[in-house]
């Protein structure tokens, strides 16, 4: 009897699991679910709600406004969760800003453990307690994690082998070596007298290339230049290695 691997599976807690798999569903990441390329859990944070009102929060310890998520609670719905080696990720806008490299990361692993945060949050004892990595999905604040988490689950699974069809159109897009995306045509030729440049029609696979990097470099330059300094920062504390050290 062959034991296949498991897919890569991402578990999701959370007070709203009808929200899921909202988004997840839909077009390739659903076919790719219905394919078993990759498995989705939800568990109700509630179902390990204390107490006989069945309470999830509580009111913050020094006063202030809002509710806090207990530290119990939370620990109770995370521990019935196999982990398999899979991180455990509470979404936070106080976490570290999720990226390309960190998608990469997190697809190439079994998968991932989520914890979808409402009212102010979780009480900080539990991010100590269960060693939770804090991940942000940007500079604003959400009325809850479900989004954060579908959005990471779906930026993971379009990297997972088999889920887009042609591999290659991973391979060019935005930050992959570290640039934005150069700009992109298709028919018409002629749009509100606007043209496509002419060097894409040209044929010249090497020309066209060249322009391309050229694109991606002047749009990185212009939009975000913090990209390129966090390159020249990584070549600094990474230098390649010169030509006669490779084997
Ligand atoms: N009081 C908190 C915000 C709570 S918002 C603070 O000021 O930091 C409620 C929940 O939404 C959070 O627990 C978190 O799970 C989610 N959330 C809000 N903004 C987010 C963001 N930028 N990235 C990821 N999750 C976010």
């Amino acid at each position: 009897m062959t034991y296949e691997k498991p897919p890569w599976t991402a578990t999701i807690l959370t007070l709203f699991p009808d929200a899921f798999p909202g988004l997840l569903d839909v077009s390739i990441l659903g076919r790719a679910r219905a394919q078993e390329l990759w498995a989705l859990e939800t568990v109700q944070i509630r179902d390990f709600a204390v107490g006989k009102h069945a309470t999830v929060d509580d009111t913050p310890a020094g006063g202030g406004p809002g509710m806090v998520m207990r530290p119990d609670v939370v620990s109770s719905a995370v521990d019935s969760v196999s982990k398999a080696e899979r991180p455990i990720i509470y979404l936070s806008p106080r976490g570290k800003p999720l990226n390309q490299a960190k998608v990469k990361d997190l697809a190439a692993g079994p998968g991932v453990i989520l914890l979808c945060g409402r009212f102010e949050g979780v009480d900080e004892r539990f991010l100590q307690a269960r060693n939770v990595e804090e991940v942000s999905l940007g500079d604003f604040v959400l009325a809850g994690g479900e989004v954060a988490a579908q959005a990471l689950v779906e930026a993971c699974v379009r990297l997972i082998p088999g889920v887009l069809g042609a591999s290659a159109s991973t391979a060019e897009e935005s930050f992959e070596d570290g640039l934005l995306e150069y700009p992109q045509y298709t028919k018409p030729r002629n749009f509100e007298d606007l043209e496509i440049p002419p060097v894409l029609l040209s044929g010249d696979h090497a020309k066209i290339a060249q322009w391309r990097r050229d694109e991606a470099l002047k749009f990185t330059r212009s939009r975000r230049p913090d990209l390129l300094s966090d390159q020249l920062h990584s070549a600094r504390t990474n230098p390649t290695p010169k030509k006669d050290d490779d084997r």
